[in-house]
């Protein structure tokens, strides 16, 4: 077996364990915050390492929601949760996520869930990602709901979180042909809202874009401290001394680049459902 399996798998099945006790562990009144540290902590804690901070976007917000230091934010009866969880072994990466309903929107979880699997029934080496996204597209209609048509599946190689290909939740003219061996993240967003997201004013994630050469003390500083990261996603909460200021600067001069959250355009409700597969010959291996 080839390492990149191997190592993917292995990841996978620590994110797995993690998630399913994370989701135990949401209810109202509990901190965001503290479901964050377990996540992030029980990955190290299982044999492998977060590829990106424990996500937790709640209601219209879709994706790249993170607490910050000392965030006093809980959840709240009615919320629908995204967890969306990453970890990694030597860089190889698992990537999933799950809807946790702590209100009524069992109908909008299932839309996610049934887009997710009939898309991960049709994969075998061969298939075109353009199919995937039109058994998508066709389970979220089906339930009366729109895919979020920004926010997309994804391969996934080494310290890459999002590589090529980009696997779209709607009907494609083309896309392309999966070979086996690939390994690949599918994760259909649905919502009753417009089907687009768009960035809201917080930031808490961030990632080494284009390392250059920099002047100040603290932003040399902070470069050395996020060297253990590489090129993955990393949250401002993980830092020793987080200075607004030097982040930002290293933001303007490109160095870093901003994750802000994703929230949905019409201020609709977010569920997603995500798993990290293998291509194999006649089908795929789910690995979380
Ligand atoms: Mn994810
Ligand atoms: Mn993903």
């Amino acid at each position: 077996m080839n390492e990149a399996i191997e190592k993917t798998e292995k990841a996978g099945k620590v994110l797995r364990k993690t998630k399913e006790e994370a989701v135990k562990l949401i209810k109202p009144g509990v901190k965001l915050l503290e479901i964050a540290e377990f996540v992030e902590k029980r990955i190290v804690e299982l044999g492998a390492l977060p590829a990106f901070p424990c996500n937790i976007s709640i209601n219209s917000d879709a994706a790249h929601f993170t607490p910050r230091k000392n965030d006093e934010r809980v959840f709240h009866e009615g919320d629908i949760v995204k967890l969306d969880v990453g970890a990694h072994v030597d860089g190889y990466i698992a990537d999933t996520a799950i809807t946790v309903d702590l209100g009524d929107h069992s109908e909008l979880v299932a839309a996610s869930e049934e887009a997710l699997n009939s898309a991960i029934k049709a994969i075998h080496a061969g298939v075109d990602t353009a199919e995937l996204g039109r058994l998508i597209d066709g389970v979220i209609k089906e339930f009366g709901y729109k895919p979020i048509v920004n926010l997309t599946g994804h391969g996934l190689q080494r310290w890459m979180c999002h590589a090529p290909p980009t696997i779209y939740n709607f009907s494609t003219r083309r896309g392309v042909v999966l070979e086996r061996g690939a390994i690949i993240a599918i994760e259909p967003f649905v919502t009753d809202g417009t089907g687009k997201v768009v960035e809201r004013n917080e930031v808490e994630i961030y990632s080494l874009a284009s390392p250059k050469p920099v002047r100040m003390k603290q932003e040399r500083e902070l470069l050395e401290e996020i060297k253990q990261y590489k090129t993955l996603p990393f949250a401002k909460r993980w830092l020793k001394s987080a200075s607004d200021l030097i982040i930002n600067r290293l933001v303007r001069s490109g160095v870093l680049r901003a994750y802000p959250v994703l929230t949905e355009a019409g201020k609709g409700m977010v569920s997603q459902s995500e798993h990290t597969v293998i291509v194999e010959e006649d089908g795929a291996r789910v690995v979380t």
